[in-house]
């Protein structure tokens, strides 16, 4: 197809606003599916095959659409999955299109995630088509779903906004003829050195890494050699081939195109979303600038768990790491839980549905350690001057009577909440130490920007959030810079012993306090034995709090009175021995010891 008649875009919404509805009906009034073959929601059924051992999912789908204009048109409808809270997830897609229509439910108007999903649109420099959608509805407010839009962008205020359903395929055709006259086509030299964006992939166990491509400049061949940008190491296109909506394969992809492009490359961590593909035989000079993948915010350990082995474990994790480009990891031994995974995600909410998945997905059981965020230690008389450590796992926190100072890492967070909740919204963020750098109104939403230490957005702020306003509102966070606090290590002995897997960073003035709450918190979710084991918070070398896990069943060394004096001697010198030989725990910690230290407040 020639440049000027592709089009790249995709579908922004609301949950629930009809963004999987108005997929199928453009590729049924496309004829890339029949009417039969949409029985079940297309793009949605195929993440439902992927369980069932289809591994790989259409991400583009290429429908062709024949204009009132007389012209065909190759339309490259991009999925965004995932979820607006992830904006990588969403930006990822956004980052290969050129256009998107913006769908919103006329029963329920304007809501947070629509504006979240318009404030990334506008940030990858989309055209925008407003869209009002279930206008069959009984209950649709069409009027005031239009006047919501038009109020939202400048440039709606005038321009004619589509009124459709997506459900009965009304008015879709007019969609589909907006699509071609209002989004550019894609630019770009076709003569040029291969540019290629992955903008996500995927791993099948037989073809190696496929990636989600979109071709920037030049063309891309099968079997040609390539190169990612920056890297020496090349591979040939074993394939490549678009959706429509099966994989089919295609000798060539050009200049605007999306597609797959099958690697070969079974290393996972050979090829990262984000980057650049490009030929060796004539490599381009400058990787493409769109996207850059968030950094991860916090970090926990994540270990097997029951039949889970560590290399089941290390397949899965680094699958998931393939698509997800906010999720780190690499090895961690931990003396209390063995090898290991120090992973780094976007906050506790990720960290959440990254364990879920890897449970429904890949099936191994993981036990995650309390997520901290990250830290930059500065040591005394460092040589040379302004160096510091990086510090992501607070074992590797250095001995205090070294440390200089320490810096702690703050976001921007962008917070969209009905008008509702805005003042229980800036309440929690001010009890999260947030200082309040913009607010913006657009009639019933309030979009809040704070600035926001990590540490207190890492727990529970997310939830919090979430509760607060019934799902309402939605957080972006975007990384922003260091800046000094003051904060110490908490060390925890059962038994007399260290585990390392429980040393948590907290603020000082908040120290002694959490000290207290966390011997309590162990107190009852360490599994008993026959006696007494105490628990011991330690900070900077001082016992701060100590409490005794009960025993099983009575203690003989305390209540002794029934029993033979050698009895009750033999458990003294039990537990005196206990004492000395703790150089090392050997108490199995189940995953509620570690979810007792995330729970603090
Ligand atoms: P998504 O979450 O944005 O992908 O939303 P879906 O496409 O899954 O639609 C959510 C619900 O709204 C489904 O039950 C659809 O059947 C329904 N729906 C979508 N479009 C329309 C429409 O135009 N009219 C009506 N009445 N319902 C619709
Ligand atoms: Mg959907």
């Amino acid at each position: 197809m020639k440049r000027e008649n592709i089009r790249n875009f995709a579908i922004i919404a609301h949950i629930d606003h009809g963004k999987s509805t108005l997929a199928d009906r453009i590729m049924e009034q496309t004829k890339t599916v029949s009417e039969r073959e949409l029985s079940a929601q297309l793009l949605d059924s195929m993440a439902v095959e992927q369980t069932h051992g289809v591994t790989v999912k259409a991400r583009s789908v290429r429908n062709f659409y024949h204009g009132a204009d007389g012209q065909e048109y190759e339309y490259n409808l991009i999925d965004t999955p995932g979820h607006v809270d992830f904006s990588d997830e969403v930006a990822k897609s956004l980052a290969a299109s050129d256009g998107a229509i913006l769908l919103v439910d006329a029963t329920q108007g304007v809501q947070a995630q629509t504006i979240a999903n318009l404030r990334l649109a506008i940030k990858y420099n989309l055209k925008i088509i407003p869209v009002i959608n279930k206008i069959d509805n009984v209950a649709a407010d069409i009027a005031a779903t239009e006047k919501q839009l038009r109020k939202l962008r400048p440039e709606f205020a005038s321009r004619p906004i589509l009124k459709i359903s997506a459900k009965t395929g009304q008015n879709v055709h007019q969609v589909l003829e907006a699509i071609y006259q209002e989004i550019p086509a894609p630019t770009g030299e076709p003569t040029a050195a291969l540019k290629a964006l992955v903008f996500d992939s995927q791993y099948d166990p037989y073809q190696g890494i496929i990636a989600d491509i979109r071709v920037f400049d030049g063309h891309l061949q099968t079997k040609q050699k390539l190169q990612l940008m920056g890297h020496d190491s090349s591979f040939t296109a074993q394939s490549i081939g678009i959706f429509n909506p099966d994989m089919k394969a295609v000798p060539t992809l050009t200049t605007g195109e999306v597609g797959y492009l099958v690697t070969g490359l079974k290393d996972v961590q050979a090829l990262q979303v984000g980057e650049t593909i490009t030929t060796t035989a004539h490599p381009a000079t400058t990787a493409i600038p769109n996207f850059k993948p968030a950094q991860s915010m916090v970090y926990a350990g994540l270990f097997p768990k029951g039949e889970t082995s560590y290399e089941e474990l290390k397949q899965a994790i680094s699958k998931l790491a393939l698509n997800d480009t906010s999720f780190h990891y690499k090895p961690e031994q931990s003396e209390a839980l063995d090898a290991g995974f120090r992973c780094g995600f976007l906050g506790i909410f990720h960290l959440q549905i990254i364990k879920e998945r890897l449970r429904t997905e890949y099936h191994v059981e993981v036990l995650t350690t309390a997520p901290n965020a990250t830290y930059q230690v500065y040591l005394k008389n460092q040589q040379p001057q302004g160096e510091y450590l990086t510090i992501t796992n607070p074992v590797e926190f250095p001995d205090f009577a070294i440390i200089d100072h320490v810096c702690e890492s703050f976001v921007k967070a962008i917070i969209t909440t009905p008008n509702t909740y805005l003042s229980a919204v800036m309440k929690l963020c001010e009890e999260h130490y947030g200082e309040l750098l913009d607010i913006d109104n657009q009639q019933d939403l309030v979009t809040l920007t704070y600035k926001l230490p990590v540490s207190e957005i890492a727990y529970n702020f997310f939830n919090s959030l979430k509760s607060l306003t019934h799902g309402y509102a939605t957080l972006d966070t975007e990384f922003l810079d260091y800046e000094p606090v003051d904060i110490v290590k908490i060390q925890t002995q059962i038994n007399y012993a260290p585990v390392d897997a429980l040393d948590i960073l907290v603020p000082r003035q908040q120290a002694d306090q959490i000290a207290h709450k966390l011997v309590e918190k162990l107190k009852y979710a360490i599994p008993r034995r026959l006696y007494p084991m105490p628990v011991q918070a330690i900070i900077e070398n001082k016992v701060i709090a100590r409490v005794d896990v009960p025993p099983l069943r009575k203690n003989a060394a305390v209540n002794g009175e029934q029993r033979s004096i050698s009895k009750k001697q033999q458990l003294l010198r039990r537990q005196s021995l206990n004492k000395r030989q703790a150089a090392r725990s050997d108490i199995k910690l189940p995953q509620s010891v570690f979810d007792a230290v995330l729970n603090l407040d």
